[in-house]
């Protein structure tokens, strides 16, 4: 089963692609993560990302494309994969069609959150990451138990650089300036399933669980 998670900042991709990770069995690739784990661990590709990911912008795709095909090729990977964050534009969905190609694998569905801007801007100035676990917040959809602090592990949360409203308004504008040309890219393949994503977590879940269920069964 291999799956792509599309949608813009904020949408929920992240929290239904763990969903389908456990679900499934299948891993869970973030770009997004594995750039701000190398930020955090200070290595040359964090040094290299820090900058651009700081400003909204996009990682130029040779180090991204680099990321994605190394992931890929363990181990873990041989029954698919979730997608989260890759690609962002045609070139990256190029070079991902390239790397399946290799191994004669295909992407089986892209599933695009749909969710407006102002809900958008409203969900991603109160997401709150716990520093010291990764573990992820919203002041107004999933609060910490106490104040601002992790549930797990009891760390003050932070807001992440890259969340304040001016820098969430520049990823915004250049999602969509990158987005549609990719969401055409895999309409004509007619592998694209169009969702609500402004619906609550479960709500979303059950439609995306309910589309992968019969994906799971056409493919045994
Ligand atoms: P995300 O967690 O997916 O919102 O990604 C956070 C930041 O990491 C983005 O704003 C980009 O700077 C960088 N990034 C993540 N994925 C990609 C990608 N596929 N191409 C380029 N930059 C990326």
């Amino acid at each position: 089963m291999r799956i792509i998670i599309i949608g813009p900042p904020g949408s929920g991709k992240g929290t239904q692609a763990r969903r389908i990770s456990d679900k499934y069995g299948i891993p869970h690739i973030s770009t997004g993560d594995i750039l701000r784990d190398a930020v955090r661990r200070g290595t040359d590709l964090g040094l290299k990302a820090k900058t651009y990911m700081e400003k909204g912008e996009l990682v130029p795709d040779e180090i991204v494309n680099d990321i994605v095909k190394e992931r890929l090729s363990m181990e873990d990977c041989v029954n698919g994969f979730i997608l989260d964050g890759y690609p962002r534009n045609i070139a990256q969905a190029e070079k991902l069609d390239q790397i399946l190609r290799e191994s004669g694998k295909t992407i089986d569905v892209v599933i695009y959150l749909v969710v407006d801007d102002d809900e958008v801007i409203r969900r991603l100035t109160s997401r709150r990451i716990c520093p010291n676990c990764g573990a992820v917040y919203n002041l107004l959809i999933s609060p910490p138990r106490k104040d601002e602090l992790c549930d797990t592990c009891g760390a003050k949360l932070v807001q992440r650089e890259d969340d304040r409203e001016d820098v969430v308004k520049a990823r915004l504008n250049l999602y969509k300036r990158t987005f549609e040309p990719l969401l055409k890219y895999y309409e004509t393949r007619g592998i694209l399933v169009k969702l609500d994503g402004s619906k609550t977590i479960n709500e979303v879940w059950a439609q995306i669980d309910g589309i992968l269920s019969k994906l799971d069964f056409k493919n045994r």
